[in-house]
């Protein structure tokens, strides 16, 4: 995917939730992640797991800077030990095919009850 690159682009909304101007339900954040529910939770445990740096989906994040992407992995694993029992799913949409809606790198975690199988 192309993407606009990692300065905050003006429209773009998660940068306006790092920037404090959305409101969000942050459950966790550090220097450079937060991490907050899903405003439409598909499960009891949605939270998304967003580097506070402007990326426009996994596939730039994972080229442009892979320490940061271990990192979304870490939070997202904190989350669900701390929300949840430690089960979970993790996953990136990543283009609008996958279901991608917002172009700002996001990791959705998915916990609290038994999960189904049925991505299309
Ligand atoms: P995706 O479709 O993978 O790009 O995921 C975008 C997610 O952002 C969706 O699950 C939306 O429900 C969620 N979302 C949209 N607006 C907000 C918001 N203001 N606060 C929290 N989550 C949001």
């Amino acid at each position: 995917m192309t993407s606009p690159g990692n300065d905050a682009a003006a429209d773009c909304l998660f940068c306006k939730i790092v920037a404090g101007d959305v409101p969000a339900d942050v459950v966790a954040s550090t220097e450079r992640i937060i991490a907050f529910r899903d405003i439409d939770p598909k499960a009891p445990v949605h939270v998304l797991v967003v580097p506070r740096e402007h990326h426009g989906d996994v596939s730039v994040l994972a080229a442009a800077d892979p320490e940061l992407l271990a990192e979304v992995v870490e939070v997202a694993d904190r989350v669900a030990q701390d929300l949840a029992d430690g089960q979970y799913r993790f996953i990136f949409n990543s283009g609008p095919r996958a279901g991608q809606s917002v172009f700002h790198v996001h990791g959705h975690v998915l916990a609290g009850t038994q999960l189904g199988w049925s991505p299309a």
